[in-house]
């Protein structure tokens, strides 16, 4: 059984990752709702190059902080494309502070956008995948979702808890046709990373190529980047039949991260 002609939302697709995923998803076929911040130009650029695989492409600007705009996302899917067959929970935020001085409202945002959000798509979109007996989640988490940096305990413990929760729905899933599976990549060069490269040549006063490989050479063995078109093979692997079985995984792909 080919994932042709399913439904996939993709949270935080308007770029990096999650457009990644969009694009890998659409080139199997999968018809995809779009979510995420950007310009009208980037919004549209996006939906162009989903388009181009010749699926149904559609979009919402849900701000996933917000448990009701959560809801209007999943209602605008069922809507537009139909029920939502594959689940990508991708979106999410950093920031980078030592804990005692970890700006409140910040910790709180990380939560909501890169764990709370995903509870709320769950038990959304769940009761859909059950009754056909078909569905996959997956939850982009983090190589911090396995093992922790210091001055990102926000961002850390938003991704150990995604960790956890995949592990829970998968337990909850497991005598059906529904998987919940978690991917953990390593650096990848997005915008998100790029603006911590930025950071890191400014503090050390070197090249922002220098900075991108001070920042490889700490924790990714490999020294080098991670893709979101490899990230995007990943999902399309777990959304297949052959990873019917493959339930609760951490997957990380990560150069070699938490390999040490
Ligand atoms: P990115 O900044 O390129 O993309 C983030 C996406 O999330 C964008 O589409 C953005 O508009 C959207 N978004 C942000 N806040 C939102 C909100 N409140 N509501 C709706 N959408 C929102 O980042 P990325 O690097 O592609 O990250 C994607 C995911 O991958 C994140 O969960 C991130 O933690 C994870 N990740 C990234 C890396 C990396 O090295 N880049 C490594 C491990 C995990």
């Amino acid at each position: 059984m080919s994932i042709q002609n399913k439904i996939a939302l993709v949270t935080g697709s308007t770029s990096g990752i999650g457009l990644g995923v969009a694009q890998r998803l659409a080139a199997q076929g999968c018809h995809i709702m779009l979510n995420g911040f950007g310009t009208p130009e980037q919004i549209d650029a996006a939906k162009a190059a989903v388009a181009a695989f010749g699926v149904k492409v559609g979009y919402h600007g849900a701000d996933l902080s917000k448990p009701e705009e959560v809801q209007a996302l999943v209602s605008a899917t069922e809507a537009q494309l139909g029920s939502v067959d594959i689940l990508v929970n991708n979106a999410g935020i950093q920031h980078v502070s030592p804990v005692e001085s970890f700006d409140v409202a910040r910790w709180d945002a990380v939560i909501a956008i890169n764990l709370s959000a995903a509870f709320h798509t769950t038990r959304l979109t769940l009761p859909g995948m059950k009754a056909r007996n078909w569905g996959r989640i997956v939850n982009i988490a983090s190589a911090h979702g396995l093992v922790a940096s210091a001055n990102k305990s926000a961002y850390v413990a938003a991704k150990h808890g995604i960790v956890g929760l995949t592990k829970v729905v998968a337990l909850e899933t497991a005598t059906t046709g529904v998987t919940c599976n978690a991917v953990c990549p390593g650096w990848v060069l997005t915008p998100l990373v790029q603006a911590q490269v930025d950071a890191r040549a400014q503090r050390e006063g070197v090249s922002v190529e220098q900075a991108k490989i001070g920042l490889l050479s700490e924790k990714q063995p490999s020294q080098e980047f991670v893709t979101p078109e490899q990230l995007g093979g990943l999902v399309v692997f777990l959304c297949s039949e052959d990873a019917s079985q493959v339930r609760g995984a951490a997957w990380n792909m990560d150069g070699g991260w938490v390999a040490q």
